[in-house]
């Protein structure tokens, strides 16, 4: 059995999966449909007569969040330990990179058992994937993963020779040096176990332990990457694995925003974030956590930090709730995503359906469905595996283009009545029309035209007043 050290995490509390691959996060659908034996799969810019189609409010239900396997291999909890993640633009040039091989020997000379996880250098993961597809239009997985590994363990061959410049011993380790197991899918691997035994004996002997984010080996024994933005799962689960006090994540950002500070700039720093709420933000597109990491820190009641790189002020914690939480503030933010595609599928058997799509590895997220049509949306990045899925189940599909997903997002919203009513109040202000609307008890999202979405988040940011400090939160 895989050990865990007792972290008193809410484990009591976890989520049931609904199905056991596939859907990362959903909301519930209705009734049953037919089977219907024609493919069509076409790409449509006339979404408006989908949405005529169908209501505008869908029932209300809770989304729920993938359960999360255990990720503790060997270790063994030792006090004093620290893991720190630093993003890609906080390595994003040599001398950025010497800034934070200081940090973290600075960390270490307080004593502190320090595991660094890094990113790739700036856009190197991009210019590799870019790379891939010059060479053939559609890689092997499992080669464009051995490819795609590689920016990060550059970071930490580079930082280890920074730190001992600095006077520190530092070993890099890559994702299977350090241990980290993942089951067998190429570009988006989950972490299975971590055998962390490698990483003790270098933290024993005083040494700076640099581990690659992003990456693992299979079960198979290849190795895989975790999904855009996977250091961040990467260093969760590490803390997890050796019992660390928290996980202190630095970015380009100062923290968690009530907005994107890049679409909104007078967007207010939060200074606490359920785990709930981080969850529903990273599903909803605020890319500044890693959706699975999220799910990973919850499980395992690891506290987040999320802060930048660029400054020693505090950033926000990403926490159980608190009753802080629920009485200050009522929206914790707005998010927005480019990165989803709608599916509408006719007469097709439900679970045959969703059993195909989840076969072939795609994360449904909204899924609603009226009479016999479904309309479900997964990340724009498996729209080949949802084409082929879609195929198998015989299903009668449109996809849909040119959306945007708009997300409300708050903890208070579970004990305040008129959250929906000010949110479509300010799309009909601004003449945004909102389609394939869906809730939970602390988000409400809906879909608007993509050339919207961005005045459509500020003036829901506006309208809710998030910018205001009056609802500002204490740490915890
Ligand atoms: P890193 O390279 O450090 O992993 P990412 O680019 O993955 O950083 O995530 C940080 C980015 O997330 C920020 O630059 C910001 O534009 C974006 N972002 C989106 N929504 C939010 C939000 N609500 N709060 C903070 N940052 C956000
Ligand atoms: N370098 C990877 C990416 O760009 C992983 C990460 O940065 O977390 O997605
Ligand atoms: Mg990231």
């Amino acid at each position: 059995m895989p050990f865990l050290p007792d972290r008193g995490g809410p484990a009591s509390r976890r989520p049931v999966a609904a199905l056991r691959s596939g859907l990362s996060t959903r909301t519930a659908a209705s009734r049953h449909g037919n089977c219907n034996k024609t493919v069509t799969f076409r790409s449509t810019e006339r979404f408006e007569t989908v949405d005529r189609l169908l209501p505008r409010l869908q029932r209300v239900a809770t989304t729920e969040f993938e359960a999360v396997p255990a990720v503790a291999g060997d270790a063994t909890a030792r006090a004093g330990t620290i893991v720190m993640k630093f993003g890609g633009t906080s390595v994003g040039d040599p001398e950025k990179l010497k800034d934070v091989a200081a940090r973290i020997v600075a960390a270490h000379a307080e004593g502190t058992r320090v595991v660094a996880v890094l990113s790739a250098m700036g856009d190197t993961t991009d210019e590799l994937v870019r790379l891939a597809y010059e060479i053939s239009p559609r890689p092997e997985p499992r080669e464009l993963d051995m490819l795609i590994s590689v920016g990060e363990r550059i970071s930490c061959a580079l930082a280890a020779m920074a730190i001992h410049d600095l006077g520190d011993e530092a070993i890099s380790l890559t994702g299977s040096q350090a241990g980290i197991v993942t089951d067998t899918v190429h570009g988006k691997a989950k972490i299975v176990d971590v055998r962390a035994r490698r990483i003790h004996e270098a933290l024993d002997q005083d040494k700076v332990v640099l581990v690659a984010g992003f990456q693992g080996v299979s079960t198979s024994l290849d190795i895989t990457t975790l999904g855009r933005g996977g250091s961040d799962t990467t260093a969760v689960a590490l803390a997890a694995a050796l019992a660390a006090s928290h996980c202190e994540i630095y970015t380009d950002v100062a923290g968690v925003f009530s907005a994107d500070p890049r679409i909104v700039p007078n967007a207010r720093k939060l200074h606490a974030v359920s785990y709930d709420e981080m969850l529903e933000l990273s599903a909803s597109g605020a890319k500044v956590l890693q959706l699975r990491s999220v799910e990973v820190a919850r499980n395992y009641g690891v506290k987040l930090h999320v802060r930048s790189t660029f400054s020693d002020d505090d950033g926000t914690w990403v926490t159980e709730e608190d009753e802080r939480m629920l009485e200050k503030a009522i929206i914790s933010g707005v998010a927005h995503t480019f990165d989803e595609a709608v599916y509408r599928v006719q007469s097709v058997d439900r679970a045959d359906l969703f059993a195909a799509l989840a076969e072939a590895g795609v994360n449904v997220d909204t899924i609603i469905q009226t009479g016999d049509e479904i309309v479900f949306s997964a990340p724009l990045g498996d729209r080949d595996d949802a084409q082929a899925a879609l195929e198998r189940a015989s299903a009668n599909c449109d996809y849909i283009e040119g959306l945007a997903k708009v997300s409300l997002i708050g903890a208070g919203m579970k004990s305040h009545p008129g959250i929906a009513a000010r949110t479509f109040a300010t799309l009909r202000e601004i003449g945004v029309d909102a389609r394939f609307i869906v809730t939970s008890p602390i988000k409400i999202s809906f879909f608007v035209e993509r050339g919207d979405a961005e005045r459509t988040v500020l003036a829901l940011h506006e309208a809710f007043e998030l910018a205001s400090t009056a609802s500002e939160r204490e740490h915890v």
